[in-house]
């Protein structure tokens, strides 16, 4: 009888599947073990050590990346630095050392960390905003507009909707077709870090390739003073006795004249991006450039380009949204389900979600079991 009477009352137990029948089988099951959410992500994305680490699944550059940092790194501790040791300071293999550190970590914090992925919508949240799309009930033959405009500092902004994520990108937001998810304030994909560049790692990003800058041309500078003092401090007259070394200095010193330009002018564009508060995205794009001859202007940028660099780069880190290490609902609810099932405390729940909040209707559903006890015998 009890029984009965909450099946009846508890929504809760119709609308979630996680919820089993009062049957007394699930007991009997072997306890399943709990999901996180990392492991049914819908994304286009790798995850290791437990869901810490998240990768984009084309990460194959990324060693790559490692391998040149460290093999032109690898010749210089070899073939420069003990010569400028024993010539010049100390100092040079601690400060290249340091740098190098420095680099390596920011190249990996800025490759395994989430970039500002957004959760997918859940089907009642996809639902809800169809139904807000085309208000009339009949969406089978007419497709639903595909742009909200909001004002953001007396700028108008178009919102497209993301028919993968199921729903309208907030401002900056893109999705990227490599990793399949919609990333906030997205700047670009980047394959040389395996990695979406966005929201949460775009500060390591920017740190890596500044780092990357001063690493590579102090390699440079390095080299060019080896060569340049090699021939002044050899103390042999034989030319074949420094050959051999010479032409690994300047094998370094082709590689880092290359690799300093192109990195250097990365540095640069990134540091315009940074002091005008643009992505490379809307840079690309041209968003706020006027290109079609409106007048418009870039709404989040602050017009000082100290505000705007200690937005992007110092501001508090925005928490992850997709919660990749916590487990899922269901299996949550599963274990509770089928260790303490308490009639009692699920009824009180039933009751606010049947009758939402209602008191009146709350009292009778309460009162349902004595009614029906006693409305058989009238005295
Ligand atoms: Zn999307
Ligand atoms: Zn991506």
């Amino acid at each position: 009888m009890k029984t009965c009477e909450y099946q009846q009352i508890d929504p809760l137990a119709l609308s979630t599947p996680t919820l089993p029948p009062y049957d007394g089988r699930e007991k009997r099951e072997k306890p399943r073990r709990p999901r996180r959410k990392w492991e049914v992500f819908p994304g286009k994305n790798r995850f290791y050590c437990d869901g810490r680490i998240i990768v984009a699944r084309q990460s194959g550059v990324l060693p790559l990346t490692l391998g040149l940092i460290l093999a032109t790194s690898g010749l210089f501790f070899i073939f420069d630095c003990p010569f400028l040791v024993k010539h010049l300071t100390s100092c040079i293999p601690v400060i290249g050392g340091a740098l190098f550190v420095f680099v390596v970590i920011t190249l990996l914090q800025t490759s395994f960390s989430d970039p500002g992925i957004l959760p997918r919508a859940t089907p009642d949240e996809a639902a809800d905003i169809e139904k807000q799309i085309d208000n009339t009930g009949n969406s089978s033959y007419r497709p639903p507009p595909r742009t909200k405009e909001v004002v953001i500092n007396q700028q108008v902004v178009k919102l497209k909707y993301c028919f993968t994520c199921k729903m309208f990108r907030p401002p900056r937001t893109s999705h990227c077709s490599l990793c399949d998810n919609c990333v906030e304030r997205f700047d670009h994909h980047c394959p040389w870090v395996g990695n979406c560049v966005g929201k949460r790692n775009y500060r390591f990003f920017y740190t890596f390739i500044v780092s990357l800058s001063i690493l590579t041309a102090f390699i440079f500078g390095c080299v060019t003073t080896h060569l340049a003092l090699s021939t002044c401090f050899c103390p042999c007259s034989d030319r074949n006795c420094r050959h051999s070394s010479d032409i690994n200095i300047q094998n370094l010193l082709v590689i880092c004249f290359f690799s300093v330009w192109s990195i250097l002018g990365l540095s640069g564009f990134h540091t315009y991006l940074v002091a005008s508060n643009l992505t490379t995205n809307e840079d690309i794009k041209g968003s706020w450039s006027g290109k079609s001859g409106e007048e418009v202007t870039n709404p989040y940028s602050h017009k000082n380009i100290l505000i705007n660099c200690c937005t992007m780069l110092c501001g508090p880190m925005p928490p992850s949204l997709i919660d990749r290490r916590g487990f899922l609902p269901m299996d949550e609810s599963v274990q509770t389900a089928g260790t303490d099932i308490e009639l009692p405390t699920v009824a009180p729940k039933s009751e606010i979600n049947a009758v939402g909040g209602s008191p009146q209707l709350a009292f009778v559903l309460r009162n349902l079991p004595f009614l029906c006890l006693y409305s058989p015998k009238p005295t």
